[in-house]
């Protein structure tokens, strides 16, 4: 390998490349900084985990909510005052049962619902989990500590630009009459993507 590869790589720090791709956004007359600050309020404050835990809860609770969630989940999530951006065309609506496992990636690159479940990890982003999950779907679970039994069938769903997709949890047993707040507690945004369970279910 020719010595120069190593001195061609190391030419200018992340902050030198992030400043000089910002100044050639704001020669052309666009204002980087205001997105990037508009960006990161969303994904703080908005695009929240919290908010696909509480269409969860409410699917739970309301058999008349569910059904409308499952036949059109974009419809329904705007009950709840929850949008999403205009080119996610369809929220699926998967269900986990006793006996169907539902996981989700995006093969391509790492399309979520985010305004529904929040921006994804970095590891959804990994080619690793993108490409194995498909291929070993129960090895890949196990690793990150979801161990199913043999008998439940896991089904893969790959996200598309427009078509994103949001997991259903098993509500536990014991929760009877429990709030759609306290419910909401018991969902995380690994259990949306379907990476892990409740305890319990
Ligand atoms: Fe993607």
């Amino acid at each position: 390998m020719p010595d120069n590869i190593h001195i061609r790589l190391n030419t200018a720090s992340v902050e030198a490349r992030v400043d000089a791709i910002q100044a050639a956004f704001e020669e052309r007359g666009m204002k980087p900084a205001e997105f990037i600050q508009e960006f990161r309020e969303l994904a703080e404050e908005k695009w929240l985990p919290e908010n696909g835990a509480r269409v969860c809860a409410r699917a739970w609770t309301d058999p008349a909510f569910k059904a409308r969630l499952m036949a059109n989940g974009k419809d329904a999530v705007a009950e709840l005052g929850l949008s999403m951006p205009a080119h996610h065309r369809y929220l699926v609506v998967l269900e986990n049962t006793a006996s169907i496992h539902n996981v989700i990636v995006c093969t391509l690159c790492s399309c979520t619902a985010f305004s529904i479940i929040g921006l994804p990890p970095d590891w959804y982003k990994d080619l690793e989990y993108r490409a194995r999950v498909v291929r070993q779907s129960r090895t890949v679970l196990k690793e990150m500590g979801l161990e199913l039994p043999a008998s439940t069938e896991i089904r893969v769903w790959d996200t598309t630009a427009d078509t994103r997709y949001m997991v259903l949890p098993m509500r536990p047993s014991g929760t009877e009459g429990w709030s759609e707040e306290k419910l909401a507690e018991l969902i995380s945004k690994d259990m949306m993507i379907g990476v892990a369970r409740i305890a319990g279910t």
